[in-house]
């Protein structure tokens, strides 16, 4: 087999899984990642169990890093309701400043290139493709994955749909010190969005929230959002009464789009969240983005071995994605407009008080089976 040139863009979990998967399969990779390493990214950081069995067979072990274990989910709307139950496949904690900075490093340890570049625009010329980097240095390559992220440049160079339209959410994300149950994942009500809380390495506490924009720029000021917000709900309210930040001040991004993308650009095979972000009350984001990276990887394998055809590697890998994440992404859009309405989120949490079961279920949908590669 003719050793061909793979080039993913984007050094996150999805980057970064499928070039540690392609490595271990023995093939060449690079990936072009724009910031350095190690570094804080708005995420709740609670990931799924569901990734377990293949990122132990990638010889990647979260509890080596400190993550800790999660294995019940608490529920609160802001008049007060709550619901705690186990979580079916349960999860754990771990910051992206670590989980990130391990992988890389085993990608590096497993021979892999990773070039601190930002990609400005990637051209396929009917054979292969050009990549073009901000420092003006071209690249080639005959396979090239978009692992990129929720929004970038490159959504607009590659002229995105979802690009076009503006998005009304914001995150907020913070590390505290102070009482938290190890074992638990906190996902709490408050007018105009919802705030997860669960612990990281380092007895570290991980609050991080989705908030609407409009809610939030009456406001305008974190801190006056926060108490004035955030802290009508008492459990969110007891909390931060006790809880000591830790960083200099929180991380904020914007414009985080929701909406359906293609998995296929430019003959891009795209990747984790630059293939489509599912809503973070599901908690599935990170498992989404490892999974993503696992098929992708299988598919391109498979391509490059049997000497399929562009069209059949884009057809298999669509195919692929759509049987594992279709039906989880509507399940979460649902959820969202119940959790973000306060009357529906009420009345759903009162219910599910009484009917446990049906919470396990919901949960269920928003997450895959275990499996490894
Ligand atoms: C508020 C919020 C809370 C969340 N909470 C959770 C949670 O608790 N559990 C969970 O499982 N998921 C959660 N998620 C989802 C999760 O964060 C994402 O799904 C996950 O980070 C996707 O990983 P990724 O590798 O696709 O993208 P990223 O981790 O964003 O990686 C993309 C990388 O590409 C790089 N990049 C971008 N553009 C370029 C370029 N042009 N050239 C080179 N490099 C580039 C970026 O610097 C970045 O490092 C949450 C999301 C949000 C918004």
């Amino acid at each position: 087999m003719k050793i061909k040139k793979i080039h993913i863009i984007g050094g996150g979990l999805a980057g970064l899984t499928a070039a540690l998967h392609l490595l271990k399969s023995g093939f060449k990779v690079t990936v072009f990642e724009k910031n350095s390493y190690p570094k804080h990214k708005v995420c709740g950081e609670y990931i799924s169990n569901e990734v377990l069995p293949y990122l132990k067979s990638l010889d990647v072990d979260p509890m080596r890093w400190g993550a800790v274990i999660i294995k019940k989910l608490q529920c609160s709307s802001i008049n007060g309701n709550i619901l705690e139950a186990e979580l079916p496949l349960g999860g754990f904690g771990l910051s992206r400043y670590i989980f990130d900075l391990e992988l890389y490093k085993a990608v590096l340890a497993e021979g892999g290139e990773i070039l601190q570049e930002q990609v400005e625009n990637i051209v396929f010329n009917g054979k292969s493709f050009k990549i073009e980097t901000f420092s003006n240095k071209e690249f080639e390559a005959e396979i090239v994955m978009g692992a990129y992220g929720k929004r970038a440049n490159l959504d607009v160079s590659l002229s995105r749909k979802f690009i076009r339209h503006k998005s009304p959410w914001m995150a907020v994300k913070s590390h505290y010190s102070g009482d938290f149950q190890a074992d638990l994942v906190g996902l709490h009500n408050f007018k105009g969005g919802y705030c997860g809380i669960s612990r990281v390495e380092n007895n570290a506490i991980n609050v991080c929230y989705l908030a609407r924009l409009d809610s939030f720029q009456q406001y305008k000021d974190l801190d006056r959002y926060r108490k004035e917000v955030l802290r009508q709900n008492k459990y969110l309210d007891a909390f931060f009464e006790q809880a000591e930040p830790i960083f200099e001040k929180p991380l904020t991004i914007s414009q985080i789009s929701f909406d359906s993308k293609e998995r296929v650009v430019n003959r891009v095979l795209m990747c984790g969240d630059s293939a489509s972000l599912i809503h973070p009350l599901c908690g599935n984001g990170m498992a989404m983005a490892i999974v993503g990276a696992r098929i992708l990887s299988e598919c391109v394998i498979f391509h490059l071995k049997h000497g399929t055809t562009r069209d059949q590697l884009e057809a298999s890998y669509s195919r692929e994605w759509a049987k594992q994440f279709r039906s989880r992404l509507e399940w979460g859009r649902g959820l969202q407009k119940v959790l973000t309405n306060p009357t529906a989120a009420n009345i759903g949490i009162a219910t599910m008080q009484h009917t446990p079961w049906l919470f396990q279920q919901l949960i269920k949908k928003t997450h895959g089976k275990p499996s490894a590669a």
